[in-house]
């Protein structure tokens, strides 16, 4: 059984002010924690961040990433821009942006191909909606976003992180249970089985986000198969977003014993 290094990404969409989101990472600075954090802050802060947590082990990500390289495209930010900027992750197919920005399946592949070439690590997000899951399709859902979001992509295994956020979780205060959760996630880690096989799916790690907060961290973190989690409210909150990384520790110090 692989080991994986429990994750905690923090999605802060468009929220700010800058002061407000360095009160949020504050208590990170000068310390080291077993699991990973990663911030994602609106790209006009990425700099600004960077430089706040400069002597923190904390990573910085981007909410998005172009699908094009370069040339005439107004607005857009490239994985080569996002990755001399000091990205290290980029967020890909959140469902936010999907519902809101026509984004989808296709468009999600050019981006995973774009960031593992830039030595970005995707993260990318899939996962039903409430009516999908009503109709019992979440499992062909997710079996559709994996294979063609990664069609013709290769992995290692190391080099990507999949977020599991059901849309009916995601700021709505209703997260999935941890049990839930788990046979979803177990149930993704079987699909990429089948597409890369056992030894790189065993070295995917796999979120959990939708409505997590401080006092569901600990479950949720404690099955098998959820190697992180993708917070986006609750990372605003430096209580709720200390307390979930701290667990997400004692999770990753557990797995050295
Ligand atoms: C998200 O948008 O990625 C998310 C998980 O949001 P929340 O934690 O607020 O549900």
């Amino acid at each position: 059984m692989h080991t994986r290094r429990p994750i905690i990404i923090a999605n802060w969409k468009l929220n700010g002010g800058l002061d407000l989101l360095c009160t949020s990472v504050a208590s990170f600075i000068g310390k080291h924690h077993e699991a990973e954090i990663v911030v994602c802050p609106p790209y006009i802060y990425i700099r600004e961040m960077l430089n706040f947590l400069r002597h923190s082990e904390v990573f910085i990500g981007s909410q998005n990433v172009s699908k094009f390289e370069s040339g005439a495209y107004t607005g857009e930010t490239s994985a080569q821009m996002l990755k001399e900027a000091g990205c290290e992750f980029c967020l890909i197919g959140h469902s936010e942006r999907r519902s809101m920005f026509r984004e989808n399946n296709a468009s999600c592949q050019i981006k995973v191909a774009r960031a593992l070439a830039n030595k970005l690590t995707p993260v990318l997000c899939i996962g039903e909606n409430e009516e999908q899951r009503d109709n019992q399709v979440t499992k062909d859902v997710l079996t559709r976003q994996l294979e063609e979001s990664l069609e013709g992509i290769e992995l290692t295994g190391d080099d990507i992180c999949i977020a599991y956020e059901p849309v009916w979780a995601i700021g709505t205060g209703n997260a999935a249970s941890p049990e839930i959760a788990q046979e979803v996630h177990q149930f993704i880690r079987q699909e990429l089985t089948c597409l890369y096989g056992a030894e790189t799916a065993q070295k995917i790690r796999l979120l959990y986000g939708g409505s997590v907060n401080k006092n569901n961290a600990k479950d949720l973190l404690s099955q098998q198969d959820i190697d992180g989690l993708l917070v986006g409210g609750a990372s605003l909150d430096p209580d709720h977003f200390l307390a979930i990384c701290q667990q997400a520790t004692i999770q990753a110090e557990a797995q050295l014993v």
